[in-house]
């Protein structure tokens, strides 16, 4: 059992200062899932996980640092994924960086291959390469995974959502209205909730406290009860966690 009411299952707790993460670590009311992006967040995300019991940690490398991270760091956190049971934030993006997408295409399926081989669940980051990420995990077989911040195509969340994996439903949702047209048509059954912070969205910053809020805007879009959103979010995480056997 996870503890708490809130889940952030996207954070990068590493870039916080210790007096924020202070705020945040070991806090009873939030399980945390911290992201890496490169070898120096991997390691640093695995101390805060040894400190913060509360905190789950994936490493990995994003796709915005493929041609940022030498082939031997690479190979570093290609090795500790063996080992921890979540692994992020992967995947593929051909909005932001779309220059990088031949390497990135490399270093992503590097990481669903030892998600395959060992069993690993992926924390993916896919902006504006929702289908080819798709494509790339589900034809592999790899058997779970979360498209982190989901603003992708409406008839793709449908097959996301009979595949069994899950959607981030990110804080922004407060003022990005493709976030609440997701949230209006995926079920909560296949919702888990993130901040990404402490990034900063259109000048608000995301930070994981403000959870509480986006559930309180999540109930109102479906039309039912926080609590019912609270249950199904920390359901669907015990689930995630479960399949990939990530316990702490
Ligand atoms: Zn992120």
């Amino acid at each position: 059992m996870i503890r708490g009411r809130y889940v952030d299952s996207h954070a990068h707790l590493y870039e916080y200062s210790e007096e924020d993460l202070s705020k945040y670590c070991n806090n009873e009311d939030l399980t945390i899932v911290s992201v890496s992006e490169d070898l120096t967040s991997s390691l640093k995300n695995l101390k805060i996980g040894e400190s913060c019991s509360n905190v789950y940690v994936a490493v990995g490398i994003h796709p915005w640092r493929v041609n940022a991270v030498s082939r031997e760091d690479l190979s570093k956190v290609l090795d500790m994924s063996t080992w921890v049971s979540l692994i992020g934030e992967v995947g593929l993006d051909r909005r932001f960086t779309p220059e990088t997408y031949e390497l990135q295409l490399k270093v992503f399926k590097e990481f669903i291959d030892i998600a395959l081989k060992y069993d690993k669940a992926l924390l993916l980051h896919a902006a504006g390469a929702w289908r080819e990420v798709y494509n790339l995990i589900y034809r592999s077989g790899v058997s779970t995974a979360v498209f982190h911040w989901y603003t992708g195509p409406q008839d793709l969340l449908k097959e996301i959502v009979s595949s069994g994996y899950y959607i981030g439903v990110n804080v922004a949702l407060l003022r990005q209205n493709k976030m609440r047209e997701v949230v209006k048509a995926a079920p909560l059954e296949s919702m888990l909730t993130e901040s990404d912070g402490p990034y900063e969205y259109r000048g608000l910053a995301l930070h994981p406290h403000m959870i509480k809020d986006l559930i309180a805007e999540v109930a109102i879009i479906k039309g039912v009860h926080q609590e019912d959103v609270v249950d199904a979010v920390k359901r669907n995480f015990e689930e995630f966690l479960k399949r990939v056997k990530a316990f702490r």
